[in-house]
């Protein structure tokens, strides 16, 4: 019988991160996604492991707090995927006074401890670096301030979770979707349908957790449940044009409306800009940027550039959509992004449904997730996933440089820039990724962009990926490098090797 301690719907940050919690703790997990791991909003953020600056204004201090905190826990335990980032906020005096923005960064410094990155200042942006801050704006902006959070990866940081929870023997199952759920002899008997073989399947937990992001309310609806709570979804966009400025830095940009959006330098060759925040009442399967979306970053984008963007620049789009808590709010940009849980517990069967959270939040959340478990599961260890580092993350003394020197050492004969992206998106799984090459040729078929047979066949064995959106959006972001003959070589290798694998 497939029974477990915990069953999870949604393979997104929150669902992943829960699952290597409960695991790490010895309980017994097994968790469902519909589609691909982090598919849904969990792959279109902002891909940033910050507290905030923005929600100090809306006097969230803890929220702040907490993510600060997290941010320098996550920067231990996986720091070859989560990296510093400055950000250069240029200053507009009928937007936000500097007095202001001062006393935020203060705060922003301060209200958690701070090991890893360095404190926030006002700079001169045409002085300072001889104007290397200003070199991409346009002349008239003259004062800004400097501050630092940390750029990572979205997609990866959900593998990352869902690999540690399977190191613990939990059950990852994808393409998996959640049917519904009964309670019979005081346990849940789940039904969940393989989307890829079109069979249904039966699993037993004692506790159901509901973490389906966005699909929460859908997914409630699946089970007989007496938890009643309010939702307000809320839409974000973000586009990559090709790069807007030279330097490793990022902007992040006010607007009128009171709202920022943030250009981040982005695979070397473009830049990433967003978001958008908008209520979202349309279908959650087909979530994709506006028209007047694109108006709205682009029009924010060269209020402030030298280069002028429009439409046709586009090179990627993604939207994703936020499930907040809360009930007709008129403004989206006010909603707390702090989470919530609700327990229902019915003869010890127990439905934990999550409501919100942000990926900077993840690891905390899921902790307090399974803490809420406490008196059900006594025999369960506390939590260790502050101390203990993601799959891939144990990089001596967290020296990715160094890391990153002495693999390009080991295997002279592979591209300085392929060494750079394993380093960056797998650490020391690298290794596990090049499977004993010791040449070019060891690696296989190249399909485009550096990938070769050996990280396709890595990433399918390892990391679930089934198709080729997987791997070129998802596993890496080589789709933005990728032509159509190239996708077609790929599509026609993953055919092959699921025949022979399957
Ligand atoms: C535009 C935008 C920018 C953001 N930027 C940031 C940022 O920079 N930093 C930050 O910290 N946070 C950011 N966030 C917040 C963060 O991205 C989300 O809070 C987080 O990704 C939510 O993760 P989740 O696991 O709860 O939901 P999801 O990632 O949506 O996961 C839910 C999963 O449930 C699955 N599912 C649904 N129904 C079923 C079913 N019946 N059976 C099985 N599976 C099912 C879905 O397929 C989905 O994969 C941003 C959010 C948005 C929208």
């Amino acid at each position: 019988m497939n029974m477990s301690d915990i069953f999870i719907i949604g393979g997104g940050i929150n669902g992943t991160a829960i699952a290597a919690d409960a695991a790490s703790r010895g309980l017994s997990v097994t968790l469902c996604e519909a589609g691909d791991l982090g598919a849904g909003t969990s792959s279109a953020s902002s891909k940033l492991i910050h507290g905030g600056l923005r929600y100090l204004e809306l006097f969230e201090w803890r929220l702040v707090r907490k993510a600060l905190i997290e941010r320098e826990i996550l920067m231990k335990r996986a720091p070859h995927l989560i990296q510093p980032l400055e950000f250069i906020l240029p200053h507009e005096a009928h937007l936000r006074s500097a007095y202001l923005i001062r006393i935020g960064l203060f705060i922003y410094d301060h209200l958690a401890k701070r090991r890893y990155l360095p404190a926030s200042k006002q700079i001169q942006l045409q002085k300072e670096l001889h104007g290397f801050y200003s070199q991409g704006l346009l002349p008239n902006f003259d004062k800004g301030f400097s501050y630092y959070d940390c750029l990572t990866d979205d997609a990866r940081l959900v593998i990352l979770n869902a690999l540690s929870a399977k190191e613990n023997k939990a059950i990852i199952l994808t393409r998996t979707q959640f049917i519904s759920a009964i309670k019979e002899n005081n346990v849940w008997k789940i039904q969940v349908k393989d989307l890829i073989t079109e069979t249904i399947h039966y699993y037993f937990s004692k506790v159901l957790i509901n973490v389906a992001g966005p699909w929460v309310k859908e997914v409630n609806q699946l089970i007989i449940s007496d938890t009643k709570f309010d939702i307000e979804l809320v839409k974000g966009s973000h586009f990559v044009v090709p790069k807007l400025y030279e330097g490793d830095f990022a902007y992040i940009l006010q607007n009128k409306d009171n709202r920022i959006v943030f250009a981040i330098p982005y695979q070397n060759q473009f830049t990433l800009i967003g978001t958008t925040d908008i209520i979202f009442k349309e279908n959650l399967n087909n979530i994709k940027i506006s028209e007047a979306e694109i108006i709205y970053l682009c029009d924010l984008i060269n209020q402030y550039f030298k280069k002028s963007i429009k439409k046709s620049d586009i090179q990627w789009s993604y939207s994703g959509v936020r499930c907040l808590q809360g009930s007709d709010v008129k403004n989206p940009s006010k909603i707390s992004r702090d989470y919530e849980f609700f327990l229902e517990n019915d003869n010890n069967c127990i439905l934990l449904t999550v409501i919100g959270g942000k990926l900077t939040t993840h690891r905390i959340l899921a902790k307090d997730a399974i803490n809420q478990l406490n008196d059900f599961f006594t025999h369960m260890k506390v939590s260790q996933t502050h101390m203990t580092f993601l799959p891939g993350g144990d990089i001596p003394n967290q020296d990715v440089a160094q890391f990153k020197q002495k693999f390009k050492k080991e295997f002279p004969w592979l591209a300085e820039a392929i060494c750079e992206r394993y380093v960056n998106y797998y650490g020391t799984r690298a290794y596990l990724v090049l499977n004993q090459a010791k040449s070019l040729q060891d690696l296989g078929i190249e399909f485009g962009a550096g990938l070769f047979q050996k990280e396709v066949e890595y990433l399918m064995q390892y990391e679930w990926a089934q198709t080729i959106e997987d791997i070129l959006w998802r596993r890496t972001k080589l789709g933005l490098f990728f032509s159509e003959e190239e996708k077609i070589k790929l599509q026609e290798f993953i055919n092959i090797y699921q025949k022979v694998n399957n």
